[in-house]
């Protein structure tokens, strides 16, 4: 009999499960299940805006979705439209790959004012997830403070000092367009706890930051050392020389004719966000790596900023009806194994580390598991699922469905962009009606 399984969150992590699911030696029927009306999860709300290329892999997943065999459900929310028990009922085994949505938060005094964006819902704001569509960031301020050395935190500074042509092929959001392109910004100071080789940027982000249009990127020499120290594997001492090489380039980056500066500060920590209920500014400890740790020094500086954006890792909400691990943030699990035909693969399996690609292996993980615990399936699958959803009035959208709000949302571009993204349900369902 075929076994039926339903993989919740059509990103990247669910994509790659469905994928591995088809190519097993047993005959399987995959819903995705997705709470949003669009599908590809990261790969649409949360790579950057400009960097479409890697957007691309999307017509992997889309082939993906059209095989035959496997259903969409979009804009159905387990939770709030279904339970999992009630899943449970219907397929043979339940993926979770819902990802880790949250921010990870800073956890200092002040950390709340007006004006403290965690770089997932500022992320998500500027990539038009609905989610984060109000958030309606005060960016009038000449001075942004970035919190963190990773992936996102570039992004992050990049988009904000790029030039409106620079941004022209991009799919940024026209609420997030607007407001970056009135905004005053000057300065963007991205401040990593530890060094510049313990920095988790990769090279090839770092090195577009020494090629835009209209920033120029600022460095103390001081801060770098002459050479990689320490003790890393052969494949992190390469990348770390990479980055290394490319710091030491920025000093020579001309500013002539450039109105602003991303400042790459290392060896200082956030310890009080200043202001009253609005951030002012954000007092720092300068610190010192000590056995791979960020240590404070005791001597204290500001920097006054009036927007101040912590990017410091992304963080798993809780999963209805699934037991949590709340100090590490993912679900619990035995690689994977949930227990009760339930699995989980990406960030809400491993944290949130690690490109698109290291998704894959862990569908492939999950379905060897999956293939190895159910001989057959006994569970009644999509119609049973059609029929209670039916029951709830629920508004399914099927891959159909996405395929027409995807082309409006091209059709709708401006010259030179991909598309024009919708940014709440309501606009997206409305392509439909
Ligand atoms: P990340 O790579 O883990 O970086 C988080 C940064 O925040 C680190 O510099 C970390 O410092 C710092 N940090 C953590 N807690 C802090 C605290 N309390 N105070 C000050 N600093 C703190 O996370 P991410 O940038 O969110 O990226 C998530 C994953 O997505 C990464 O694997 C990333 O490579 C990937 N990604 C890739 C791309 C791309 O390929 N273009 C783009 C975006 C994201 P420590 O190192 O000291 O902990």
């Amino acid at each position: 009999m075929t076994i039926n399984v339903a993989v919740i969150g059509a990103g990247p992590s669910g994509f790659y499960t469905v994928d591995a699911l088809l190519k097993g030696e047993k005959d399987v029927r995959v819903d995705i299940i997705e709470r949003l009306p669009t599908p590809f999860g990261l790969i649409r709300g949360g790579v950057a805006p400009d960097h479409q290329t890697t957007k691309k892999v999307a017509r992997v997943y889309e082939k993906t979705a059209l095989t035959d065999g496997v259903g969409y459900f979009g804009n159905v929310e387990v939770g709030r439209d279904v339970t999992i028990a009630e899943l449970q009922e219907i397929y043979d085994a339940i993926v979770l790959a819902v990802g880790a949505p949250t921010d990870r938060k800073l956890g200092i005094p002040g950390d709340d004012k007006i004006g403290v964006y965690g770089s997932a819902d500022f992320v998500g704001w500027y990539n038009g997830h609905p989610d984060f569509t109000d958030l309606d960031p005060d960016l009038n301020t000449q001075t942004v403070v970035v919190i963190g050395n990773g992936n996102v935190a570039v992004d992050i500074a990049r988009v904000l000092v790029k030039t409106p042509e620079e941004m022209t092929e991009t799919d940024l959001a026209d609420h997030a367009a607007d407001t970056i392109d009135a905004s005053p910004i000057k300065d963007v100071y991205m401040v990593g706890r530890r060094g510049p080789i313990e920095a988790k940027f990769t090279n090839v982000e770092l090195r577009e930051m020494g090629k835009l249009e209209d920033c120029q990127p600022v460095i103390d020499p001081a801060q770098l050392p002459d050479e990689v120290e320490g003790d890393w594997s052969d494949r992190d001492r390469r990348l770390k020389e990479r980055n290394l090489a490319t710091m030491k380039e920025f000093p020579d980056v001309d500013p002539s004719g450039m109105s602003k500066r991303c400042h790459f500060t290392f060896y200082a920590k956030p310890v009080e966000v200043l202001g009253g209920d609005k951030v002012e500014g954000v007092r720092m400890e300068h610190t010192r790596v000590e056995d791979g740790r960020s240590v404070g020094t005791g001597e204290f500086f500001e920097i006054p900023c009036g927007l101040l954006i912590p990017a410091i890792g992304y963080f798993s909400a809780p999963f209805p009806g699934v037991p949590f691990d709340v100090d590490n943030g993912v679900v619990v699990h035995d690689d994977g194994r949930v227990g009760d035909g339930v699995y989980a693969v990406g960030w809400i399996k491993r944290g949130p580390t690690g490109v698109i690609g290291t998704n894959k292996p862990d569908g492939d993980t999950a379905a060897t598991q999956i293939f190895e615990d159910i001989e057959d399936g006994t569970k009644p699958g999509r119609e049973a699922l059609e029929t209670l959803l039916e029951e709830r009035s629920v508004r399914t959208l099927s891959y159909a469905d996405w395929q027409a709000i995807d082309a409006a949302e091209v059709a709708a571009a401006k010259p030179g962009a991909p598309r024009r993204k919708f940014v709440n349900v309501d606009e997206m369902i409305a392509v439909l009606d």
